[in-house]
């Protein structure tokens, strides 16, 4: 999938969800933005050895579809919607652009455009070094992130249990 279709499946996904779902899935991302502020504020050395030491090597010669998913959009667009057209133009950009530097650098060098608490996961959670200060958070955030993922499912076999058991009725009052 490339990355403007995964950015689509996003916006569809959230598109079907009803008010409670929402809202539920709204609590979940509000605890991966805690957690990325907790890595960001315990973290604080780590942030700066890969700013100012390394500046920044991973958003470059990486490949992006393996970098963002499509629950770091979700993430995005349920979080800070306003940042929807400007990620989606990056998005876009993505099958033009001939770069090996990651497509949310601000102008090919940096910073990054996504809000600095609503990372991709990956983005936000690999370091090259032992991170024991943020260990915790890490897991925080991970299961922040499975939860997120599990929500999305349940949601979306609920759904198809709900439309089955539907059909089931209808063929039973035809029958009877
Ligand atoms: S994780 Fe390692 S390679 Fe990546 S930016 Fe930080 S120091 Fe550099
Ligand atoms: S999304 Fe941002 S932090 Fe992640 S690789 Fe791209 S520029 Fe770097």
């Amino acid at each position: 999938m490339v990355l403007a279709a995964r950015f689509h499946k996003a916006e569809d996904i959230l598109s079907r969800l009803d008010y409670s779902e929402l809202l539920g899935l709204k609590k979940t991302c509000s605890q991966i933005q805690a957690a990325q502020r907790a890595i960001l504020e315990r973290g604080v050395s780590y942030m700066n050895h890969c700013a100012v030491v390394c500046r920044g090597l991973c958003c470059r010669n990486m490949k992006v579809m393996e970098i963002i998913s499509l629950y770091d959009f979700i993430l995005l667009l349920v979080m800070a919607p306003e940042f929807k057209y400007k990620i989606a133009k990056q998005v876009r950009l993505a099958r033009v652009l001939h770069t090996a530097d990651c497509v949310f650098l601000e102008n090919g060098r940096g910073p990054c455009l996504f809000p600095v608490d609503l990372k991709p996961e990956r983005c936000i959670a690999s370091f090259c070094f032992e991170t024991q200060l943020i260990r915790r958070d890490l897991i925080r955030l991970r299961t922040s992130f499975n939860r997120l993922i599990f929500s999305l499912r349940w949601y979306r076999w609920r759904r198809f249990g709900l439309v089955l058991l539907k059909k089931i009725g209808l063929i039973r009052a035809a029958a009877g």
